[in-house]
């Protein structure tokens, strides 16, 4: 048997030390919380698929299934994808908002560069929104984060509960009047879930996820005005 704290009741947030029990003969019981006497981890028996709209859904459970229990770890991978995706996103409006029809412009509108600074700007926002958070949760609740084990799997949480930036690929190619409003959308989606992510995470309640939610705005937003007066094309 595991040891205790291994896993995460899904309904309670109790410690378990077992999704299921193998009695041999392919007999397999799905283990009980012994706090609140309901399984402890049903989506272990789920479609990936529902567990994913479950997840968009911002249910606690699906959340505490996919950071606890299911032991992902594509959060560096997804976290460049998205990256990418809003670095791709920003190039193309530079690109739009860009009027000069010089033949040079055209070699430098080939040109790679922008697209790589355009990702390291993103790189930094993400970074700068991130660290407010960590910030704004120290300072509220600095029991909740003592061990470094606690940080990662915060930042696990944010990173993973992101995964709605993907959407702006899509948002993108089927460029339509509705873009600006469709770009909104998919920011408070994210941002919905990353609220929900830091709550079960570290089981606090509604409002001070998005008070840290908010302060890292402020920080990510105070990194943009930094690089508008450096004098650069964000
Ligand atoms: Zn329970």
């Amino acid at each position: 048997m595991a040891e205790l704290g291994a896993y995460r009741c899904i309904e309670c947030n109790r410690e378990a030390s077992e999704l299921y029990r193998d009695y041999q003969r392919g007999v397999l019981r799905i283990s009980i919380c012994k706090s609140c006497q309901k399984p402890v981890d049903k989506y272990i028996e789920y479609d990936p698929v529902i567990i994913l709209i479950n997840a968009i859904l911002c249910k606690a459970q699906a959340y505490r299934h996919i950071l606890f229990n299911a032991k992902i770890n594509i959060q560096g991978k997804l976290c460049i994808f998205c990256l990418l995706c809003e670095a791709y996103l920003r190039w193309l409006q530079l690109q739009d908002s860009s009027q000069n029809t010089d033949p040079d412009d055209l070699i430098r509108y080939a040109k790679e560069w922008d697209f790589y600074r355009m990702f390291g700007i993103a790189s930094l926002e993400q970074t700068s929104f991130i660290v407010g958070i960590f910030i704004a949760l120290w300072q509220m609740r600095p029991e909740m984060l003592k061990k470094k084990s606690d940080f990662i799997l915060l930042l696990k949480a944010l990173l993973l509960s992101s995964y709605g930036k993907l959407l702006l690929i899509p948002a993108v190619i089927w460029e339509h009047d509705y873009a600006p409003l469709c770009l909104m959308l998919i920011k408070v989606f994210v941002l919905t879930s990353n609220s929900q992510a830091i709550r079960v995470t570290l089981n606090l309640n509604q409002m001070l996820p998005w008070l840290a939610i908010f302060i890292g705005l402020v920080l990510e937003n105070g990194t943009v005005c930094l690089f508008q007066k450096m004098g650069w094309n964000v």
